[in-house]
This record gives C-alpha cells, sequence and structure tokens, in this order.
C-alpha cells in the first residue's frame, strides 16, 4: 500500500519501527515510533499522526485566519519561532503568513489540560499568559517564561504556570482533540482511515500555497459573516 504526502515526490510506505530503530520525522524532528510513513530513497519518514495532519485547521489561539500546514518554514532564516513553546522548528509547521503565527504541528495540538506528577492539580493550557508578568519563571524547570509564550496554569494555585514543554515532557506527543482532554494520558491519534490518509487526493494538494491562502483567505472571510 502506497501514499502520497503534499510535502514529499515519492510515493510512502507504511513502515512499523521496531525498538532501537532511531529515524527522525521529516514533520516534527523528533524520533518516530510505532507505525510511520516512509520513503526509504530520500530517508524521508513521517509519525503516522504527522503525515495525517490535515492541510489547514482553525486554532483557538488564532481564530481570526485558518492556519495552513506549511511543510517547510516561510522564513529565508528557514527556521520558525514556535509561538507556543518558543523554540525554533525547521520542519512542518501551522502558519499565518499574514501575522506571523508559526507553530509545531505538536504545539499545534497541545491537549488543552494535563496532569504531571510534579504538581498535584491538573493544568489548564494558556494561549497567552493570563497572570501577566507574575509567571516569570516556569514552575517546573525554573527557566524564564515568556508571557508571549504559551503556558500550562494550574487554576488552583496562583501563579502556578509551566512551559508547554515542561507540562508535557511525560506525555506522548499525538494529535489530542481541542475539546477533549479528559485523559491525555490514553489519548491516542486518531487512526487513519483511507481517507484520512495523505493518500488521499484532494483537490487542494494541487494549489500552489499562494492559491491555497487566497482560497482559505475567502472562507475565512465568509465565515465570519456567519
Ligand atoms: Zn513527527
Ligand atoms: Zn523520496
Ligand atoms: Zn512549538
Ligand atoms: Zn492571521
Ligand atoms: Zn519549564
Ligand atoms: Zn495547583
Amino acid at each position: 500500500m502506497e501514499y502520497k504526502h503534499f510535502s514529499h515526490e515519492h510515493n510512502l510506505s507504511m513502515h512499523q519501527v521496531p525498538p532501537g530503530q532511531q529515524l527522525l520525522c521529516s514533520g516534527c524532528d523528533k524520533f518516530c515510533d510505532k507505525t510511520i510513513y516512509a520513503c526509504w530513497q530520500c530517508k524521508f519518514f513521517l509519525h503516522e499522526h504527522c503525515g495525517n495532519a490535515t492541510r489547514y485547521i482553525n486554532h483557538p489561539c488564532h481564530s481570526s485566519h485558518y492556519l495552513i500546514l506549511s511543510p517547510y518554514p516561510t522564513y529565508p532564516s528557514n527556521s520558525f519561532l514556535c509561538n507556543a513553546c518558543g523554540t525554533n522548528g525547521s520542519r512542518f509547521s501551522y502558519c499565518c503568513a499574514l501575522c506571523e503565527v508559526d507553530l509545531h504541528v505538536n504545539c499545534a495540538f497541545l491537549p488543552p489540560k494535563v496532569t504531571h506528577k510534579a504538581h498535584p492539580h491538573e493544568l489548564d493550557l494558556k494561549h497567552s499568559s493570563q497572570t501577566g508578568g507574575h509567571n516569570e519563571v516556569c514552575k517546573m524547570c525554573k527557566k524564564s517564561l515568556d508571557s508571549k509564550h504559551w503556558s500550562y496554569e494550574c487554576r488552583v494555585c496562583t501563579n502556578y504556570g509551566v512551559h508547554t514543554l515542561c507540562a508535557t515532557n511525560e506525555i506522548k506527543i499525538g494529535l489530542y482533540q481541542m475539546d477533549d482532554g479528559s485523559d491525555t494520558e490514553t489519548t491516542q491519534p486518531a487512526a487513519p482511515t483511507a481517507q484520512q490518509g495523505p493518500s488521499d487526493g484532494q483537490v487542494q494538494v494541487e494549489l500552489t500555497p499562494m492559491e491555497a491562502l487566497a482560497i482559505l483567505m475567502g472562507l475565512s472571510n465568509a465565515a465570519s459573516y456567519v
């Protein structure tokens, strides 16, 4: 069974990663595990969830525009600064080119709530720091917590904020459902179907990024009248 991903010229095949095999995902730059999409001649690999990431999303952090999945950074530096975690990325991003919003694929699908053994309460994802200048230091790693970036904050304790990366360092990366954070430990990416896989030949694959953007802007504008 072969698959096509819009970011890669060759067909991809499914591969089960055995323990110990170290392959870097070309979507998120993290090590692959479980089932991946592979082009062996190019050493191009994608986590199943990275390969199945939809071409655009309407994200609550930036609801005015769709975020478009870009296979590479749109900046001359060949990297982007993720608005969520504040670290650089050089692979896939969800971006709004108009507003310079960029998110790692994994960061775009962070769970809305997490639990961490370092803290007794549930932590809520915040797209901007709600407590202003109070959370200057991440309570887990003690490094600075930039209010420009996202954080997880405790609803019970005042001024308990942590980096998204610190709060999720024990959680398996994957695509989390925006509306269901009740069971983050066991949430798994949706099982791909033939329709959801990169093999489906949707028309948007034929569009150049600018054309796609133009269409999506149109959609976005239309939606705002509803
Ligand atoms: Zn990946
Ligand atoms: Zn290839
Ligand atoms: Zn990020
Ligand atoms: Zn925007
Ligand atoms: Zn931290
Ligand atoms: Zn707390």
